[in-house]
């Protein structure tokens, strides 16, 4: 009665127990300020130099590339903004897509009220941009190309390196949000040609609150926090401590363990993804078929409503999420699912599976045999789908 299956990796990751354990002495026993030069405030300094190595390392970057902040979301803002400031002599045109997180889209939007130009590029039916549109939008006043890693909703992996090949050529600055893709793939950021990178630590089995931008040696950016001298003096503020020593340890593990990790996920998310469609009809697969995140599936399931899906779930203990209206917290339905083409009530009834290290092959049999039922039922109530069946 009381099982509970956590299927929404995408939202957040439950902490590993060796990424709390090397938190904890940070919080009461070497809890000094990193600038102070006394024996606690080196042993904080210490632990932080160490994350930014092993971050850096992680990334084929090097530690004076690595700048902590307080998560995705703070990343984000920094790269286009702190670009989109330090480079406006040359231009004030950003090249986008409108698949981005809220993160870049709404920072674009607030850029746009500060007279910059933003060019949203669309995608087609699988959520991937395409390389002539890209190579299109680009003028001489385009000063930054942002595009994510990988879509936080649809999983979709974008042509990363293309991109970082073409805004190389045209000596504009690239941005990706990697925040799902890190941790989940393989990530060189030199091979991929990338100048800024955001990431953030919970969602990969890391704390929440911390996150870090890399920023390849020898880009102009303006900072955003002004403040003490603390990250090269490019972001104020005394460092999050345990927050830094947790994420680098959750980068650690997820390096060393990437091959299993991705072969594990791989495995659970195509096992839901075929259990789901052998059961419940009219059902289409959101993203792309092979260009996807290892942990992701999102299905639109016809007739039937998110919302209720997500509470019917809820009661028999399976936590995910999904792009309709009333869980995006507005009257539309999720931008991503939009701009895939999908016609609002079938992105209405999408649900968001993301699966993780700590999901079971018993989770998702247990998925495999609850969502069916809970489909049929809601679909009983829906006058649209008593039409289509009375057709067949
Ligand atoms: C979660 C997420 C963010 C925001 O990161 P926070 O650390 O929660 O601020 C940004 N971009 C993407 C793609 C995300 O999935």
């Amino acid at each position: 009665m009381n099982k509970r299956v956590y299927l929404d990796y995408s939202a957040t990751t439950p902490m590993k127990q060796e990424v709390l354990d090397a938190m904890m002495p940070y919080f009461n026993v070497s809890f000094g300020n990193p600038s102070s030069i006394y024996t606690y405030g080196r042993e904080s300094k210490g632990a932080i130099d160490k994350a930014r190595d092993i971050i850096a390392k992680s990334l084929n970057s090097s530690p004076d590339e690595i700048f902590f902040t307080a998560g995705g979301s703070e990343s984000d803002n920094w790269a286009v903004k702190g670009i989109a400031y330090a480079n406006r002599s040359k231009g004030k045109h950003i090249i986008t897509t409108n698949v981005e997180h809220h993160a870049v889209l709404h920072t674009c939007e607030y850029l746009e009220k500060e007279g910059y130009e933003v060019t949203y590029l669309s995608v087609d039916e699988y959520g991937l941009i395409s390389i002539d549109q890209l190579k299109a939008a680009i003028r001489p006043d385009t000063i930054l190309i942002t595009i994510m890693f990988a879509n936080n909703e649809i999983g979709t992996i974008q042509p990363i390196k293309e991109i970082g090949q073409i805004a190389r050529n045209n000596n504009v600055y690239f941005h990706t949000d990697a925040v799902q893709a890190y941790g989940n793939m393989k990530i060189d950021v030199n091979e991929l040609g990338i100048d800024l990178m955001s990431v953030s630590a919970h969602k990969l089995y890391g704390p929440k609150g911390t996150g870090a931008l890399y920023i390849k040696k020898g880009v102009k950016i303006h900072q955003l926090i002004h403040g003490g001298g603390q990250e090269k003096r490019r972001r104020a503020g005394t460092e999050n401590v345990p927050g830094i020593v947790g994420f680098a340890k959750a980068v650690q593990l997820a390096h060393e363990n990437l091959e299993d990790h991705i072969k594990h996920i791989t495995s659970l998310r195509d096992k839901l993804i075929t259990g789901l469609k052998e059961k419940i009809q009219y059902l289409k697969l959101n993203g792309h078929p092979t260009k996807r995140l290892p942990g992701n599936v999102n299905y639109s399931i016809e007739f039937v409503e998110g919302e209720s899906l997500l509470l019917s779930l809820d009661m028999v203990g399976i936590a995910c999420s999904s792009g309709s209206a009333c869980t995006s917290g507005s009257l539309d339905p999720s931008h991503v699912l939009m701009a895939i083409g999908l016609t609002h009530e079938v992105a209405h009834g999408s649900l968001r599976l993301t699966v993780g290290d700590f999901t079971s092959e018993e989770d998702i049999d247990y998925v495999i045999e609850k969502l069916p039922p809970i489909v049929e039922k809601l679909r009983q109530m829906s006058p649209l789908y008593e039409k289509v069946k009375g057709g067949n």
